[in-house]
């Protein structure tokens, strides 16, 4: 279970959360959909310890990521994040991209992590793509390539930020795919999208974010197809 209490950042003099409470659930994929700004990226990288906070509290399995005692590389192993960007080694093949962390991190052994990195890449449709370079891959395929590298250490937590927004249209649908397969094997999930049809049909719960607040939050398809708040409704007739 993720809680995070009373969130407050600030960048230099701007506010940027401002007061946060949110608790993620087990097998919970929650989405956060808001306008450009609105702190949802920030957010998400406080609850694996990429941010300082000034206020409140995160816990992961009731682990205070803030705690100075707290193992933050430890935490980290429970919780994969996939950013916009591809992130691949581009001197590294697919197999070899995926195997890295587990060698390094965890200490396998390397025949060990190549079997491993196999699994995960068959797992996310790249089977066949194993010893091709980051290079070599579509956007779609260098985002699920990125999904591999995160399975590989076994997460129990997957964050997402936007990562079907760099990508042509046309290759958005596989990486929604990928997602929508950890979401039915059980993987609690907190996805940042743009894609609103995606939020409301592959989510349990969407919140909405507006201005480092969590303007609303409720069941995917009421906060979409109903929003009881104005700015709710507001953003959807903007983007939908
Ligand atoms: P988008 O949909 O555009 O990705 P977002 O909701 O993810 O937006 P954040 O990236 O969390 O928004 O940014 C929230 C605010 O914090 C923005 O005003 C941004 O300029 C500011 N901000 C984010 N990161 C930093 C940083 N490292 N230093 C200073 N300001 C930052
Ligand atoms: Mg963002």
């Amino acid at each position: 279970m993720i809680e995070i209490k009373n969130l407050q950042k600030s960048f230099g003099q701007h506010h940027v959360i401002k007061g946060i409470d949110l608790t993620i659930d087990k097998g919970e994929v929650l989405c956060l959909i808001g306008g450009s700004g609105s702190g949802k990226s920030t957010m998400l990288q406080c609850i694996n310890g990429l941010h300082s906070i000034d206020d409140g509290k995160v816990l992961v399995d009731e682990i205070d990521v803030f705690d100075k005692a707290t193992d933050l590389n430890k935490l980290r192993e429970k919780i994969g994040i996939v950013f916009q960007q591809y992130n691949a080694f581009p001197h590294l093949s697919a197999i070899e991209n995926v195997a890295l962390s587990p060698r390094v991190v965890k200490g396998m052994k390397r025949k060990d992590t190549l079997d491993l990195a196999a699994k995960h890449l068959e797992h996310v449709g790249l089977g066949d793509k194993l010893n091709h370079y980051p290079s070599q891959l579509s956007g779609g395929q260098q985002q699920r390539l990125a999904i591999a590298r995160a399975l590989a250490m076994e997460p129990e937590y997957m964050l997402f930020d936007e990562v079907t927004s760099a990508l042509d249209p046309e290759l958005v649908g596989e990486v929604l795919d990928t997602m929508r397969m950890l979401k039915d094997e059980g993987m609690t999930m907190i996805i940042v999208t743009h894609e609103i049809p995606f939020a409301r049909e592959a989510s349990d719960r969407v919140a909405f974010f507006d201005q480092g607040k969590i303007c609303e939050i409720g069941d995917a398809r009421q906060v979409i197809n109903d929003p009881r708040e104005l700015r709710t409704r507001q953003f959807l007739e903007r983007v939908l």
